[in-house]
């Protein structure tokens, strides 16, 4: 991921000495089919984007297995992705006919993190070279390995492209060949990863959308942390978080020997007991974000100081107990969460209710300026001592400010590119006046007056932030022919709602799609059309 905490005085691992022990299933088999680039080199190497194809052609002619692409990067790189199940299918109608859970699992998307890529390929083989069923026969996976291949592409030293990672020696980068990070390129939707991606999820509507990477840094006991989706208006956040994860987190240790825990960093590696806390509760992240489309998601970070063959097998483990635990679930993965009348638009970092022993790697000063092992910054070595902690664990957000929702949106004529992005998520966007004739031209409902407008003093991903601060006030409004309406009844009514109430943390608002309309004193160009009174 990348929160550069990191560092310098604690932390990590109970399980320093790798391998994968444990059941018989957890292990790679690479005696049936393709060897990955870095099966073939004892883990030495990760996959160039020709070895992931080549690898990828090899499986070609297997009859659980489709092949296709999500659509193509900057620089004309197809993104490919496989989808596999048994009996096969080639098209979302298909495997909607199965009635099975759809899993959407992606590698990648940061691409120094390589483990991901490497056990997608081996998953793929293996899976398809079983002789017993297996999670192929009760759920559809879409694998997608190589989602980031321009920055894959990009091989340089470690040191350089991943400071804080233990090999392999060459890896690609994180961002995508515009300089944008694509896990924070959700909502905005900017880059053509991002808008083949979307494409994917409106075809598709997976059950369950994983996201593999690797973690910044932090010296701790674990060699894989996770994250259920943290913002609070996903409807099946707290499901994950409370019944799925302890699932996986058990069955990781108890059959693959990997401690697992939830994604964080220590508040302060000198004083361990201030705590440990996750990312961020916001969709322009991935996993948040596939919450916010009624979905499961799942954040996975392998342990950087982990050598890179331990991690490719944690990485591999964990996608291997989502989906047999996704297969077990089913119904529950399967649901359609209930509509909310109100939505959290945005939300602060909170503490689970009780503190938890957390585990840390005391790392040592050497004296000297050598470096002791990749990722581990000079003058200091990994002591393979640890110390769990009691603290307390930030791993959840809660609502600090709830959005009514309304029956519509009512979106004035010129605002094309607001139209545009939303339908790029899936969002059904009619035209006033059309659908049908006449019967929106007046409404109850309330608009936005602008107190002020605020932008972030420091651009981030080439926005300069924007929040606004108002209130709302109830009006009877005409709709012009040629307004956009979106019906929050929609199944991603809950997206729309996200992204475009005025003071969502990360709506169109915060990504300056309506800039040039919006001045203190004047009114958020937006309409609320029926629903109940927004809050204060
Ligand atoms: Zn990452």
């Amino acid at each position: 991921m990348n929160r550069n905490f990191a560092l310098l005085t604690t932390v990590a691992a109970a399980g320093i000495i790798a391998g994968c022990t444990g059941s018989p299933n957890s292990s790679l088999n690479t005696s049936i089919g393709p060897r990955t680039r870095a099966e073939r080199t004892g883990y030495l190497e990760t996959s160039h984007y020709a070895d992931v194809i080549a690898f990828l052609d090899s499986l070609k002619g297997r009859p659980e297995l489709t092949f296709g692409s999500i659509g193509k990067t900057n620089e004309g790189r197809d993104l490919p992705y496989v989808i596999a199940s048994r009996p096969r299918v080639s098209t979302p109608d298909e495997a909607r006919a199965l009635g099975r859970p759809i899993v959407y699992v992606q590698g990648n998307i940061h691409a120094g993190e390589v483990e991901g890529k490497e056990a997608l390929l081996a998953l793929l083989r293996d899976l398809t070279n079983a002789r017993r069923p297996n999670a192929l026969d009760s759920v559809v996976l879409i694998a997608v390995p190589i989602y980031n291949a321009d920055g894959n592409e990009r091989f340089a030293h470690q040191a350089e492209n991943r400071g804080s990672q233990n090999g392999p020696e060459m890896v690609g980068v994180r961002a995508n060949a515009q300089s944008l990070d694509l896990n924070r390129d959700y909502i905005k939707a900017e880059a053509p990863e991002t808008r083949a991606s979307l494409a994917m999820f409106n075809a598709w509507d997976p059950h369950v959308f994983v996201d593999l990477h690797t973690t910044d840094g932090s010296y701790h006991g674990y060699a894989l942390t996770y994250a259920p989706p943290l913002n609070p208006a996903a409807p099946l956040a707290v499901w994950t978080r409370d019944s799925m994860m302890p699932v996986l987190r058990q069955r990781m240790q108890s059959r693959h020997g990997f401690p697992t825990f939830d994604y964080g960093d220590f508040i302060d590696d000198d004083t361990l007991s201030k705590g440990w806390v996750t990312f961020d509760s916001r969709p322009r992240f991935g996993t948040n974000y596939y919450g916010l489309r009624n979905g499961i998601s799942i954040l996975s970070e392998a342990y950087s100081h982990d050598p890179f063959e331990r991690r490719v097998k944690s990485t591999y483990a964990f996608v291997q107990e989502i989906l047999s635990l996704v297969a077990e679930q089913r119904a529950h993965v399967m649901q359609t969460p209930e509509r909310a009348r109100q939505v959290p638009i945005r939300s602060q970092m909170a503490a689970a209710p009780d503190p938890v022993g957390v585990v840390a790697e005391i790392v040592e000063r050497t004296g000297d300026s050598t470096r002791t092992q990749p990722g581990v910054p000079r003058g200091r070595r990994r002591s393979g001592r640890f110390v769990t902690v009691k603290m307390p664990v930030y791993e959840r957000f809660k609502p600090t400010l709830l959005a009514a929702v309304p029956g519509r949106y009512v979106i004035p004529q010129q605002d094309t590119a607001v139209v545009r992005v939303l339908r790029l998520h899936g969002i059904v966007v009619n035209e006033a006046g059309a659908n049908p004739p006449s019967m929106e031209l007046m409404g109850d409902g309330y608009v936005f007056m602008i107190d002020s407008t605020v932008t972030a003093a420091r651009p981030f991903q080439g926005h300069r932030e924007m929040r606004l601060t108002g209130k709302w006030r109830k009006e009877n409004r005409p709709i012009a022919p040629g307004s956009f309406l979106v019906d929050t009844s929609q199944p991603l009514g809950l997206l729309a709602v996200y992204m475009l109430e005025p003071q969502s943390d990360d709506g169109l608002v915060d990504w300056n799609y309506f800039d040039p309309e919006l001045k203190p004193g004047g009114l958020y160009p937006v309409f609320k059309l029926g629903g109940s009174p927004p809050t204060p």
